[in-house]
């Protein structure tokens, strides 16, 4: 399933054959465009656990973090993995979507 259709079928109160109905899959849609010209995007968590490194940083003299390869962090930016792991760490605990 697509991230919209994963998000309209979590509103949906008339699923139909496993799928949200056609308007909460419009709405979905409009949901994920505002995100999507907020810069943001809306990714599975299976993709993100996949792209982040679940080991722990490990910051050198300079403040970058040599575990991950972020050499010129300025002072008060943050490891992305770090930030990805948790946000990784921040889902409620997820049931089987099949
Ligand atoms: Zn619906
Ligand atoms: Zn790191």
């Amino acid at each position: 399933m697509t991230p919209v259709e994963l998000i309209a079928l979590s509103g949906c109160s008339r699923p139909e054959a496993g799928r949200a109905c056609s308007i909460c899959i419009g709405a979905a849609e409009a949901h994920v465009h505002a995100v999507e010209s907020a810069g943001l995007v809306v990714v599975s968590a299976e993709l993100l656990d996949a792209l982040t490194d679940p080991d722990e940083c490990w910051f050198d003299h300079h403040g970058g973090c040599q575990a991950h390869g972020y050499l010129s962090l300025e002072p008060g930016e943050r490891c992305p993995q770090a930030e990805a792991r948790e946000l990784l760490a921040a889902l409620p605990e997820r049931t089987e979507n099949v």
